[in-house]
Parts: structure tokens; C-alpha cells; sequence
């Protein structure tokens, strides 16, 4: 009979307290996670090896894990992990951790245009260009960046994933100006420069801010990636754009007045506006 206090259920209990203690929401959960994540066994299993004593290193390295989230660091961070869609994606400082809500946008696209060209600005980790790539028909998918940090964490999710995107470094459309898309799909940085300042530090401190700042209205990068579509989109091309909901309405009488088609918003899972989907005009 191994000494239960050394068991993998002891350990889990302590990470799960001391994460409880820290503040974090449902902490047992994550103490989960974060060993099943470093040990590389599925949940169920771990929870199935409770009274099993683990390797010295696992153990050590649970608990650094354990203090380094309950300092605030997001848990995508600590493991190096987050789930997007079909996708176990590398996750770090270098882009947006993949948000839940980003997840609608590939159904979006999917149901507007399943196949053709695609391209995806300002790709960040690339999850969404990855995500087209894994459930749509598209050849090829481009991605563009204008970070080198965060495009080389895009190419290694490639590699991860075994998904091929064309990953391209500049200014929104510019590298890609001579090309034409069947589709284009935009994350961009949508908060105003005020939202940025004050946001939370389990936000704040850990992921890059030009990847969130949209300037004093939140719509600097929004306004980019509208007109800047329109050129290389194909007569009758689709957009999906995801923005904040406190900016709906502007987002899509900019669109309108841009001359847009079909321009529609609608909500996440979380039942907040979060997507504009539109079309370029057939005839022009
Ligand atoms: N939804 C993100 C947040 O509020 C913002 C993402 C973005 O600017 N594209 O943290």
C-alpha cells in the first residue's frame, strides 16, 4: 500500500486548495488540468490513478505549476496549452490566449463559404487560419501578421496541428494586395485605448496589448481590416469579423457606409453581439 500522502489524489487535493486559496474559480477543475496537461494522461485517467504514487518530477513540477497560477498567470500560459475548436494549440506570451467566443467565427465561415481562398489578418496564434484549414475546404489558407513573435508561435501550432497555412508578416492586406479571397475572417484588437488601461491584470500583465487595442474608439483596427478587404476580396466574397459588443452598431454602420452587403451581427454562446458577417458586392 504506497503512503497516501505521496499519493496523485493528495497532490491533486493540495494544488486544488492552494488555487482555492488563491482566489481561483473552480480550482479542483484546474489542479485537474494542470496535471493531466504535465503528466500527458487524459483527465479520467489521472482521476482512475488517484492512489498511485507519481515520479518525483511530475509531483515537483505540479506544484510550480500550482504557485505559478495561483500568481495570476492564465492556465493556457502554464500549461502551454489551450483547446480551439478541433485543435490542441501552444499557447504563450506571444498572442491572445484563443478565446471560447472566437470559436463561432469558424462556423460562421464555414456556413457563408466552404471552400476557395482564405485569408485570416492578424492571425495571432493562428488558431482561427488553423481552424479553416482542419474543417473547411479551403486552398490555401493565408494568414497574415504584422508580429514576427507571434507568427513564429503560429508556424509551431502548424507543425503541432499538421495544418497547412501560409503564414505572411505585414501590414493587414498589403502582403497579399495582388491576391484575391473567397473569404476573409479578422480577430482584431477591438478594445479602446481606455478598455486596455483598465483592464484586469490576469488580462493585462500576461498578454500583448497590440493585440487588444483598437485606440481611442476601438474601432482603429476594425476600420483597417473593412476597407482594406474590399480590394482583395472576390465579387459576392464573404467576411466574418469578430468586435465588441458595446460597438455593434458603429461596427456595422461602418461597414454599411463602406458599402458592404448582408451585413448582419450576431451573438456568441455567451448571447453577446460578437460577430459582424458581411459580403462584398456582386457586380463592381
Ligand atoms: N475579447 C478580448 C478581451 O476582451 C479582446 C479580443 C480582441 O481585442 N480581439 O480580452
Amino acid at each position: 500500500m504506497p503512503d497516501l500522502r505521496s499519493s496523485v489524489g493528495s497532490a491533486l487535493d493540495r494544488g486544488g486548495r492552494c488555487l482555492a486559496d488563491a482566489g481561483i474559480p473552480d480550482a479542483a477543475r484546474e489542479a485537474l488540468r494542470l496535471w493531466s496537461d504535465l503528466a500527458d494522461c487524459p483527465p479520467a485517467r489521472v482521476l482512475l490513478a488517484r492512489h498511485v504514487e507519481p515520479a518525483p518530477a511530475l509531483r515537483a513540477a505540479f506544484e510550480r505549476a500550482v504557485a505559478r497560477r495561483a500568481a495570476g498567470e492564465p492556465l493556457a500560459h502554464v500549461t502551454g496549452l489551450a483547446g480551439f475548436r478541433r485543435l490542441t494549440l501552444a499557447s504563450d506570451g506571444r498572442a491572445l490566449i484563443p478565446r471560447p467566443e472566437t470559436e463561432g467565427m469558424v462556423d460562421l465561415a464555414l456556413a457563408m463559404t466552404r471552400r476557395g481562398r482564405a485569408l485570416d489578418l492578424g492571425t495571432g496564434s493562428g488558431c482561427l487560419a488553423l481552424a479553416l484549414a482542419d474543417e473547411g475546404d479551403y486552398d490555401p489558407v493565408v494568414a497574415v501578421d504584422r508580429s514576427a513573435a507571434a507568427l513564429d508561435l503560429a508556424a509551431t501550432n502548424a507543425a503541432r496541428t499538421g495544418r497547412r497555412v501560409r503564414w505572411v508578416r505585414g501590414d493587414w492586406t498589403a502582403p497579399v494586395r495582388t491576391e484575391r479571397f473567397a473569404l476573409v475572417v479578422s480577430n482584431p484588437p477591438y478594445l479602446t485605448s481606455e478598455e486596455v488601461a483598465r483592464l484586469d491584470p490576469s488580462v493585462a500583465r500576461w498578454e500583448p496589448a497590440d493585440a487588444l487595442d483598437g485606440g481611442p474608439d476601438g474601432l482603429e483596427a476594425i476600420r483597417q481590416v473593412l476597407t482594406r478587404s474590399l480590394g482583395v476580396l472576390l465579387p459576392g466574397g464573404a467576411m466574418v469579423l469578430e468586435l465588441d459588443s458595446r460597438r455593434a452598431g458603429p461596427t456595422a454602420r461602418l461597414a454599411t457606409d463602406l458599402g458592404w452587403q448582408e451585413v448582419r451581427i450576431t451573438q456568441d454562446t455567451f448571447g453577446r453581439d460578437r460577430y459582424l458577417t458581411a459580403r462584398r458586392e456582386l457586380t463592381a
